[in-house]
């Protein structure tokens, strides 16, 4: 995607409507300076007011990331190269969150052993009430990381069931309480039903990892 082009087609398209950065962005309900960050290239529409933008600009969705208005003919084509951008855009993205899942945890777990270790060392040590609350708050430590953790793992990819090689997105519920090793879930498939060790994948298309 050329955030470059992008840019220059909704400031044209933006002039066409009769409209300022500054009319733009108010009924938006954006700052100009957003819009202006659009034109030159600096970042693209957020995808909560891509449609919005698009109804005041009369263009669609795909012209918009295409950055020029599109003919019939080759209309199709440019609506599949856009999509495979946006899809590898959120796989990137995904990986991403994955690897950060894993540096998470190593800090946490070291953080833990260091806690647990200090708190014990100052029980043994005659300082048994901080002592235990050094140990009790490295507990409660725990919780926050591992909702977000579990979060990551909803959110980021899919799970692939071994048995009919479907790829899908379980619920939070289903990730919270399945066994795990490693990245792979216990769950059940919910187009063959069959429950077994889900793999983790990035791509939601089969083949891919
Ligand atoms: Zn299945």
């Amino acid at each position: 995607m050329d955030q470059v082009k992008i840019g220059k087609f909704i400031s044209s398209c933006r002039k066409e409507a009769g409209l300022t950065q500054a009319a733009l962005a108010d009924r938006l309900g954006i700052t100009d300076r957003a819009v202006s960050k659009w034109e030159t290239g600096k970042s693209l529409p957020d995808a909560s007011i891509m449609i919005e933008l698009c109804k005041i600009l009369n263009i669609d969705v795909n012209e918009l990331l295409t950055g020029e208005h599109i003919t019939m003919e080759n209309y199709k084509d440019k609506a599949e190269e856009n999509l495979l951008e946006m899809t590898a855009k959120v796989e990137k993205r995904d990986k991403l969150l994955l690897q950060i899942e894993i540096v998470m945890i190593t800090v946490v777990i070291i953080l833990l052993i260091l806690m647990t270790s200090i708190g014990s060392y100052m029980c043994e040590n005659g300082q048994v009430v901080p002592g235990t609350i050094l140990i009790f708050s490295s507990l409660l430590l725990l919780i926050p990381f591992l909702y977000f953790g579990l979060k990551i793992e909803h959110d980021a990819g899919y799970y692939e069931c071994p048995n009919c090689g479907e790829r899908y997105v379980p619920t939070m519920k289903a990730i919270i309480w399945a066994p795990h090793m490693g990245w792979n879930r216990k769950l059940t498939c919910p187009y063959c039903g069959k429950k077994a060790y889900h793999k983790k994948v990035i791509s939601k298309n089969r083949g891919e990892n």
